[in-house]
Order: C-alpha cells, then structure tokens, then sequence
C-alpha cells in the first residue's frame, strides 16, 4: 500500500512515521528540495501544478492525501479523476476560501462570528455599521497562523488594513470576546463510522499555536462532536478533521476547519492510544479506528522561529521532543515537545517550563 501526500512539511513526516509500522509506504510531492519528510518519503520534486508529477502520483500513490489546505482545488480534482483521494477536493476548496467556509458552516447551523464579504473599502465602511468594533479583516484565501490578518478598533483602521490586502477579497467578521480557544480533532472511516479525540484547549502567540492541551471530559466536548460530526457527514469526509470553536459563555462559534490532521492534536502521538497521524492513515487506507482515549495528562508546546538545545529539553520531566529538522526563520514551526504526566500538576508545571524555555529560544 502506498499513501501520496501533496506536501511534505512536519505533517507529512508525522504521517509518514505513524504508517510505516502499518507496512505502508510514502510517496510525497513538494516544490522544496530539503522539504522536511523528503528524508522519510520518495520526493516528487517540483510544483503541485506540474502535470507530470501529479500523473506519476496519481499512478503511483493507492490513496493520496495532503498535508495543508492551500493546494489548488484543480489538483485535487485532477488527482480524484485517477486515484483515490481522501478527503475528497470539497473539503479542500470550502476550507480555502474563509467565505466560502463560513458560508458552508452556517447553512449547516453551525455557529460562527458574524461576518461579511469584502471587496473594497466602501464594502468594509458599509459592513462596519452592522459588525461593530472590535473586527477583523482577513483575506479570503491563503491565509493561515494570523497571516493576512488585521485587527479593526476604530474607522481610523479601515483604510490601511483595507490597503495591506492590496485589493485581495477578504471578509470582516466580529472579533469575538471568547473564554477559551478549542478544538475537535474526529476521524471518519469509509463507511462513515466516527471517532472523536478529547478537545483541545489551544493558546496562540502572535496568531500561532503555541499550546494545546488534551481536556479530557470537557464541558464542550459534545457540542463540538455534534458539530464535527455535522460538518464531516455534509463533506462526506475520510480523514482526520479539525475543527476550531471559540467558547464564550458555554456556546461554542466555528472560526475555521482544516482538512487534514493539525497542530493542536500533536499531543495525541504520546498523550492518546492511537495517534491523529496514525487514525489518518488507518481511515483513508480503509484499516480499522484506533482508540483515541487519553493516556495520562498531555499537552503540547511548539517552538517557533528557534528551538532550545535538546539537552535542555529533554531536562524536563515527560517530555518527548519532536524536532522537524528545519532550518529556523521567523515566525517557522520548527519543533514541538509533548509533555505527558501522571498528574494534573505536573503537567502544569512542565509546560510552564517549556514555555519559559520557548519564549527565550523563540527566533532566536
Ligand atoms: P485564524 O487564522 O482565523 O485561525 O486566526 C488566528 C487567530 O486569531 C485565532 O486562533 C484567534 O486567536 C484569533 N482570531 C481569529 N478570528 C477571530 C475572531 N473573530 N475573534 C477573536 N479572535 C480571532
């Protein structure tokens, strides 16, 4: 069995070290030449728009998958029309475009930040009189880890958050005065069976993940499984699915989903009985779920831009270091360490140490 993946970025390689001891074999396509799975994975060199590479994968590949959402819809569908393909190409083109997304969630019912679609400034004046302040602008399109993104607190903002898209669509939604950041990570198989991992507590630093934590029997875990589940079931979806939520008050708002395994379930490779990365590939190879119970208490910490020696992240106790072996630059995940402990305590004083130590390796 050979698995594709558009993408071989540290999603790819996680994928890639979870299918291997299943007797699955990798074959990646990636327009960079030291991409970071390139070392575990066949390496079609070049972009996702070349026709022969995508013919070679789709010739190739059983099944293929990606690892992030900003491949061309048109590829996908390329590929669909020769191999099999998981998620299917819709996923892919409502989660690329943040209108089309938000649209998609709430003919669906589920709840997001009030919003409207941008096209030039007089739209956003226009939209401002029934958003209200605070909002916030962001491209409909390539937008990802707060990138593309303003913040808008007075009519002053308008015009140079409008001009930093350089006429890009966009749409402006509420900025929401959320408790808590979270997320659902579900897997669906081919027959359409569900499982569902604890939520995710996430934490950002300059719009970037910097901590999830596993929250096991969390008040807001059934909401977002039904909401999950209704998201997957309209996508007909095979995958790892993630759903991110803004809890406020006890209600939970979608800001966005991804098509494919994600950052805030890291934790799962150490922290749950079988791994996000894992769950993927058993779904989209037609393998049986795996349980995603919680082993022990985990969370994750990423490290952005830099990383600390690992001596030192490993002087940590339960810590398990996952280094992407890439070359650091701003704003770059380049590392993250899950902690696993026995207690709830030690837990909360692990991460705090690792985040001391992020904080001081970041960009550095
Ligand atoms: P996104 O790229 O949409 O995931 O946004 C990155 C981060 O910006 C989110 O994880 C939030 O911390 C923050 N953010 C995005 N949209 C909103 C919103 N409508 N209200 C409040 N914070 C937001």
């Amino acid at each position: 069995m050979k698995v594709g993946i558009l993408g071989a970025g540290q999603l790819a390689r996680m994928i890639a070290l979870a299918g291997y001891p299943l007797g699955v074999e990798f074959i990646v396509l990636d327009p960079s030449a030291d991409a970071c799975a390139t070392l575990l994975c066949e390496h079609l060199h070049g972009d996702y728009s070349d026709a022969d590479l995508l013919a070679q994968l789709a010739e190739r590949a059983d099944v293929v998958t990606y690892e992030f959402e900003n491949v061309p819809a048109e590829v996908a569908e390329f590929l669909a029309a020769h191999t099999t393909v998981h998620p299917a190409p819709k996923a892919l083109a409502v989660a690329q475009d943040r209108l089309i997304e938000k649209n998609f969630l709430q003919n669906l019912g589920i709840p997001t930040p009030i919003y409207a679609a941008i096209d030039s400034l007089e739209a956003l004046e226009h939209a401002m009189l029934t958003i209200g302040w605070p909002a916030i602008l962001k491209s409909r399109t390539q937008g990802y880890d707060g990138k593309g993104q303003s913040v808008l607190k007075s009519p002053a903002d308008l015009a140079p958050a409008w001009e930093l898209l350089q006429g890009v669509a966009a749409i402006v939604e509420a900025f929401v005065p959320f408790n808590r950041e979270i997320s659902i990570i579900a897997v669906r198989n081919v027959s359409g069976a569900m499982v569902f991992y604890p939520v995710s507590e996430n934490l950002h630093h300059d719009g970037i993940l910097r901590v999830s934590s596993c929250c096991e029997a969390d008040p807001m875990q059934q909401q977002a499984e039904a909401y999950v589940t209704k998201l997957a079931e309209a996508l007909d979806y095979v995958g790892v699915l993630a759903l991110e939520l803004f809890e406020v008050e006890g209600t939970l708002l979608a800001n966005e989903f991804a098509p494919r395994v994600h950052n805030s379930g890291h934790w799962t490779i150490e922290g749950a009985e079988t791994s996000q990365f894992e769950n993927h590939v058993r779904a989209i190879i037609d393998l049986p779920l795996g349980s995603t119970a919680p082993v022990g208490f985990a969370a994750m910490v990423n490290f952005i831009g830099g990383v600390p020696t690992t001596d030192q992240l490993l002087a940590i106790p339960d810590a398990h270091v996952h280094l992407y072996g890439k070359a650091p630059r701003k704003g770059r995940k380049v590392a993250h360490v899950t902690v696993r402990s026995k207690t709830a305590e030690q837990l909360t004083a692990n991460v705090s140490a690792l985040v001391r130590l992020a904080e001081q390796a970041d960009d550095s």
